[in-house]
């Protein structure tokens, strides 16, 4: 049987003696309490426990967390009372606990549950993120044992961990967890798509991988000529469900997707990371238009790196990513890196507003009970989507879905200028009012008095912020019309 050395040997980052003792407390009060229960897969009960909480400590939450983690089922699953608990740890623990049981009695069935789901979870995170990262760990571990488990339910929960879990995990910065969460719930989600993505690895993983040999080595060689401190290179070969979802946005086309692996160059700090930049363009020809400076500007949940697409000149294309160490762990773990272990006092954790003001909105978002479809788009529009970054003339960002338009970039800085749009200049030149603006792009609204939505302008939008608007002003405008032939007649 394992022993508590196991989780404290995963903790990278020191916590002191009263952390060390918490969990080891913990351990032996939850190993005791699960004592003949056994799982489906016919282990003791506490190995669950036991793995959910070294899970959380490979993602370097606090002692707390992890002590947690270590508890979570047990006041849901044995005889132990709320009174108990928090006699021997206090009341922080018997918080996490709490949260973390009333998180897990969701079930996905259907639209309403799962919006009812996603509710629950923002409520969570704005009064302790460390509950939605327990419950997230408690889930990648259920999903790594899910064969156990009856078909229908392996698909319902595997459905559910993939538009709920991962989706959340990605908005918080939490990128390991959430491609575990994904690989780990793909095969029983959408198992022929599982079957064919792991023989298009198979075929495509050694080809690319070889390229990136070649630019490896001759990268580090020239690194060192221009004396750059290397903190780490090496190679992610990307998760198998977000390869299935770029293939879906590319036709199934393979040939068109260049990072099954990637290079990933860590260096010392953001002056570097450029130079890096502009030592690889000098040695290969970046493929147009794949440059992404993450850097500059990061993505909404926070994740900072450059991106080059290159020509090896073996007939090859590599991708390279370039980031600090800093930026390193942040895109691995996010919140757990940042929010949860800063935080360690539970009544501060609802600092910091403004990053978080997203969290707020949704769990606020006055959605029609009986509509539950339309708040899962709008979740899945404004929120989850993939996110591409426009410029004002001022040179702020406005970030907007995918494919959105410039009258979407318009109506998010303000209806007054959606509703009157007349042109749009694209990068300094007239371009299409409906049409798709690219990430990056700086855009200009021209406006006129008298200019006004039409009625195609909706196939052009993408944000629930303007279909909003210009169903508004369609409606008051037919309405208007109707008075006004009343008025002739
Ligand atoms: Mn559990």
């Amino acid at each position: 049987m394992a022993n508590v050395k196991e989780i404290l040997d995963l903790i990278v980052v020191k916590i002191n003696k009263k952390g060390e003792e918490l969990i080891k407390k913990s351990y032996e009060f939850a190993e005791r309490a699960h004592e003949g229960q056994k799982r489906m897969d016919g282990k003791p009960y506490f190995s669950h426990a036991f793995e959910t909480a070294k899970i959380l400590a490979e993602l370097e939450t606090d002692a707390e967390t992890i002590s947690a983690g270590l508890l979570h089922d047990v006041l849901e699953d044995t005889k132990i009372t709320e009174e108990e608990m928090k006699k021997e740890f206090g009341e922080n623990i018997v918080f996490l606990v709490n949260g973390v049981t009333k998180l897990g009695t969701l079930k996905y069935r259907g639209h309403e549950r799962h919006v009812e789901s996603l509710r629950k979870f923002f409520v969570a995170m704005t009064n302790d993120l460390r509950v939605v990262i327990i419950k997230f760990a408690d889930r990648l571990h259920n999903l790594r044992t899910l064969q156990f488990l009856r078909e229908d339910k392996r698909k319902r929960i595997a459905l559910e961990s993939i538009e709920v879990y991962a989706p959340l995990a990605n908005r918080l910065g939490m990128g390991k967890l959430k491609g575990e969460i994904e690989d780990a719930a793909f095969p029983y989600a959408y198992p022929k798509e599982y079957a064919q993505i792991e023989e298009i690895i198979k075929e495509k993983k050694d080809l690319h991988q070889k390229y990136l040999k070649e630019v490896h080595e001759e990268l580090k060689k020239e690194l060192n000529k221009n004396k750059i401190k290397i903190f780490k290179i090496d190679y992610r070969i990307k998760h198998k469900y977000s390869l299935w979802k770029k293939l879906l946005k590319r036709e199934m086309d393979i040939e068109k997707v260049h990072d099954i692996v990637a290079l990933r160059v860590v260096v010392e700090n953001i002056e570097e990371c450029y130079r890096v930049l502009g030592i690889i363009h000098s040695i290969w020809k970046p493929l147009p238009g794949r440059i992404k400076d993450y850097i500059a500007v990061p993505k909404p949940n926070g994740y900072r790196s450059i991106h080059t697409t290159v020509f090896t000149g073996s007939g090859g294309i590599a991708e390279i990513q370039i980031r600090t160490k800093e930026m390193h762990n942040e895109a691995d773990y996010g919140f757990a890196a940042h929010f949860a272990y800063k935080e360690k006092d539970q009544k501060k954790s609802n600092n910091d507003k403004s990053q978080f003001k997203w969290i707020e909105e949704l769990k606020n978002f006055n959605y029609e009970l009986e509509k539950p479809q339309k708040y899962l788009e709008h979740l899945k529009t404004d929120f989850f989507n993939d996110r591409i970054f426009i410029f004002t003339p001022k040179g702020d960002v406005v970030d907007l879905p995918e494919d959105a338009s410039p009258i979407d970039f318009a109506y998010e800085i303000h209806s007054d200028i959606g509703d009157h749009i007349s042109g749009v200049k694209v990068n300094e030149k007239i371009a299409p009012i409906l049409s798709k603006l690219k990430n990056g792009d700086a855009v200009e609204i021209i406006t006129r008095k008298d200019a006004h939505p039409s009625r195609k302008w909706l196939e052009y939008s993408k944000t629930n912020v303007s279909k909003k608007n210009i169903r508004s002003y369609l409606e008051k405008n037919s309405l208007l019309s109707k008075l006004k032939s009343f008025g002739k007649n």
